[in-house]
């Protein structure tokens, strides 16, 4: 008797909006809470979604729109899914299945849709966007729609430039926001998570030191509910 009813449903988080969804309840262990310990939901250079605190232990698998996006990031996603699985220990894999992108409902349990299209943001053409749900604190599925305007001939637009923004974005749909502050590291390097705005600074073409909290924090935060 230890469930609590009121936060069973999944949640749509994205850094456009929230919106909450109405859905069939889906059972999620629910941990004895340590009164000891809370959930740790943001440090410096990193921040969890609102409605989400942990990932828990079942794997994922990354699928894809149609298949014209499954050709175009089919071979990124294979490394993003590695980090993935190697930072927050539970196994990501990519996939060749088709499951339709939404931003606005929620995908099938422990789905990552993946959207490759121009300006999937009318309002904001640069813009590539991610999100994820959640359901009684956990991710449960997760979006990212990638510009394909960063492939176009002419738009000056580098390799690394993409990488970054498909690391960016596979971390919305696990669950991480953009964080309050952006500090530089030794080598000067922002967080990924930070640069909201065509990624044009960044070099890292990986996940920052700052984003390894972030999702240590995703995976510990499982003993703290
Ligand atoms: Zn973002």
């Amino acid at each position: 008797m230890n469930h609590n009813r009121t936060s069973r449903r999944r949640i749509v988080a994205s850094t456009a909006f929230v919106a909450t969804l109405t859905a069939a309840a889906v059972l999620i262990p629910v941990h004895q809470a340590d009164s000891a310990t809370r959930p740790v939901t943001a440090g410096t250079g990193w921040k969890l979604q609102n409605h989400i605190t942990h990932i828990d232990t079942r794997p994922w698998v990354i699928a894809f729109h149609d298949t014209r996006s499954r050709t175009a990031l089919t071979p990124y996603l294979r490394k993003t899914a590695a980090e993935l699985s190697y930072r927050m220990a539970v196994k990501v894999t990519v996939t060749t299945r088709i499951v339709p992108t939404s931003a606005t409902k929620c995908g099938p349990s422990h789905t990552i849709s993946v959207r490759y299209m121009s300006k999937p943001n009318p309002a904001y053409p640069n813009h590539s966007f991610g999100g994820a749900c959640a359901l009684s604190g956990a991710a449960y599925s997760g979006y990212m729609y990638i510009n394909s305007d960063l492939w176009a001939a002419g738009r000056g637009y580098s390799e690394a430039q993409r990488m970054n923004t498909i690391w960016h974005e596979a971390a919305h749909a696990v669950g991480l926001a953009h964080p309050a502050s952006c500090p530089k590291d030794k080598t000067g390097r922002k967080p990924l998570m930070c640069d909201v705005n065509g990624l044009k600074t960044l070099v890292s073409r990986r996940y920052s030191t700052w984003e390894v909290p972030a999702f240590a924090n995703l995976r510990a935060n499982r003993n703290r509910i």
